[in-house]
This record gives C-alpha cells, structure tokens and sequence, in this order.
C-alpha cells in the first residue's frame, strides 16, 4: 500500500480576518494519517500501522489521561500531541494532525472550512514524518513530554 497522492480540497475561510484558501481534507482511509505544516505548505504523513510511534504516543496520551476520559477526547488529544512529539519542518513548524487549521495569513484558529463543491483535487506526494528527536528520549522523557504536551493543549 502506497500513502495517497490524491486529497479532495477544503475551502478554508478564517473568521478572524477573512482571508478564504484552500486546504487538504484528510484522507480518511485509516491507514495513513495525514499531518499539516508550515502554514499548509509541507504534506506530511504517517503510516499508522508501520510507524511503532504511532501506537507508543496513544499509550502515553491513554496512560497520562486515565481510563476515565472519554475516548473522543483521548483521541483528539492524541491527534493534537503527535504532530508536536514529530521532528519539525525545515521552517522550524511543527506538524499538526488534529485537522484544525490555522489561517495562513493571520495565525488565527477560528478557521471555517469544509469539502469543496463540486469537487476539486490536489495531487502531490506527501512526506513521511520523522521522529527522531522522540526515539532517542527514554521512557522517562517521553513519559514528561506527553503530560507537558497535554497541559499546553488543555490552556489553549
Ligand atoms: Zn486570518
């Protein structure tokens, strides 16, 4: 299996300034997970099967929140800590899987956006991300990083 090459296009309005682009949708097929950076101009991805950090950040993100939290909120606690524990792009971005998208203008998050209509497609090969910085932490580390993680993301 190939990671997808083809994204059906979002429109993207932000509400703070207006500005309107578009965007990539997530693929959605399960396998591969798509990761934005640098205000949408680097594609990245992830094969979550194949990639072991895939998995070891959902324990973490599981083990740091408790069994009580319900599962939509581990996992888009999950999806908004693993672009951070990714090495960054060359322009010093972090990748972000949560699918929230910020205005490439402004910076705001208060992004409207939705499938374009009738259809539009982008083409483009998309980057495996990397985490090496992560693999060389030790459990202890990795273990610190994810309640930091989370804490920044619970104030946001
Ligand atoms: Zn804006």
């Amino acid at each position: 299996m190939n990671p997808p090459s083809r994204f059906l296009l979002f429109w993207a309005r932000c509400r703070s300034c207006g500005h309107e682009w578009k965007t990539l949708s997530d693929p959605g097929d399960g396998r591969y997970r798509i990761l934005l950076g640098g205000a949408n101009n680097s594609v990245g991805y992830v094969d979550t099967i194949e990639d072991s950090a895939f998995s070891e950040v959902y324990r973490l993100v599981e083990q740091a929140l408790g069994p009580d939290t319900p599962l939509a909120d581990r996992l888009d606690a999950f999806d908004g800590v693993f672009g951070l524990i990714c090495d960054m792009n060359p322009d010093g971005s972090h990748f972000d899987m949560s699918g929230k998208r910020r205005c490439i203008r402004c910076g705001s998050t208060s992004v409207d956006f939705g499938p374009t209509e009738p259809p539009e497609y982008a083409e483009l090969i998309p980057v495996q991300v990397t985490h090496e910085r992560w693999d060389n932490l030790t459990e202890k580390q990795k273990h610190k990083e994810i309640l930091e993680r989370l804490a920044v993301l619970r104030k946001k």
